[in-house]
Order: structure tokens, then C-alpha cells, then sequence
């Protein structure tokens, strides 16, 4: 599978329009986790997750941020926004390098294509994953490197640019 990445910025938002944001660098990654936590909070099978270099988003619009402990200890930071709840981004509190966009709130969400898929175990049923795709029983082993990788390689000429 190949990935057509629009022209920089990225841009997205709420649904609401009070939280709007832009991407000015190509991301790093782009995988679904179909881990429980991530079905509760999109009230949908998985949520979709597109790694940022920090400093290349600029958010408008004061967003609200919702704090877990994650089953291995570590803090999940979740900002959304406080008028009409659309979760934006995904943090970890000891990790300010980890930015998650959550994906669907791009206004062009048309031409992503995952790198691969997270906690298969909690997977719905009917969601069907291909055999060349990169897939976990739980997180990444390696730490998100093939994701990263396999991504890169779907970028093709764009990923000269990612970090
Ligand atoms: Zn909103
Ligand atoms: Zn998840």
C-alpha cells in the first residue's frame, strides 16, 4: 500500500469549530490501537492514531485535558475540546516527545492508510486485518520501529521528510 500525503499543513479540528489545529512536518507514523480504552473513548471499534513531532503542531482554541493511569503505570493525557468533546490529541505525561493527532478529526482524512494495528486481542470481530500488515496482540514490541518504518516505506518520497 502506498500513502498520498496531502501538501503541508495538515489541517483539522473539533466538530464544533472552537479547537482547530495544524501539522507543519510529515508524520511519523499512523496505526489503529483496538485496545479497550481507545473503543471507549471513540465509542467506535478503534482509534486512529497519527504521530506527531510536537513541535509541528500548533493548536487554536483552549481544549480540555482528560488524565488516566494506564494499566502499565504510565499517565495518558487526552485533550478534547470543552464545548462539544471531540478528543484531539493524545499525550503521555512522562513522554513529551509521544504526541498522538487522533485521525479522524483531520478535514482530509481521506487518504490515510494505517501502517499497521495495536492490542489485536481487544479487536471487534468484524474488523478484518490483511496478512502483510503489521499487527500486536498488545503495544508495539519494538517500540513503534517497523510501524515507523513500514510507514516511511508507504510514504515513499514524502518520508525524506519525517522524522
Ligand atoms: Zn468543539
Ligand atoms: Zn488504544
Amino acid at each position: 500500500m502506498t500513502v498520498t500525503m496531502p501538501s503541508l499543513p495538515l489541517t483539522g479540528g473539533c466538530q464544533c469549530g472552537l479547537v482547530r489545529y495544524q501539522i507543519r512536518a510529515v508524520p511519523a507514523m499512523f496505526y489503529l490501537c483496538h485496545c479497550t480504552e481507545c473503543q471507549r473513548q471513540t465509542s467506535s471499534a478503534f482509534g486512529e492514531s497519527l504521530r506527531c513531532d510536537p513541535a509541528s503542531v500548533t493548536v487554536t482554541g483552549a481544549m480540555r485535558t482528560m488524565r488516566r493511569v494506564a494499566e502499565s503505570g504510565s499517565v495518558r493525557l487526552g485533550d478534547f475540546c470543552p464545548d462539544c468533546g471531540v478528543r484531539i490529541l493524545h499525550r503521555s505525561e512522562g513522554d513529551p516527545g509521544r504526541l498522538n493527532v487522533k485521525a479522524g478529526t483531520l478535514d482530509d482524512a481521506g487518504w490515510l492508510v494505517p501502517a499497521g494495528h495495536i492490542w489485536t486481542r481487544s479487536k471487534q470481530a468484524f474488523v478484518a486485518i490483511g496478512e502483510d500488515e503489521l499487527a500486536y496482540p498488545q503495544g508495539p514490541d519494538d517500540g513503534g520501529a517497523a510501524l515507523k518504518a513500514r510507514w516511511r516505506q508507504m510514504l515513499g518520497n514524502a518520508a525524506s521528510e519525517a522524522p
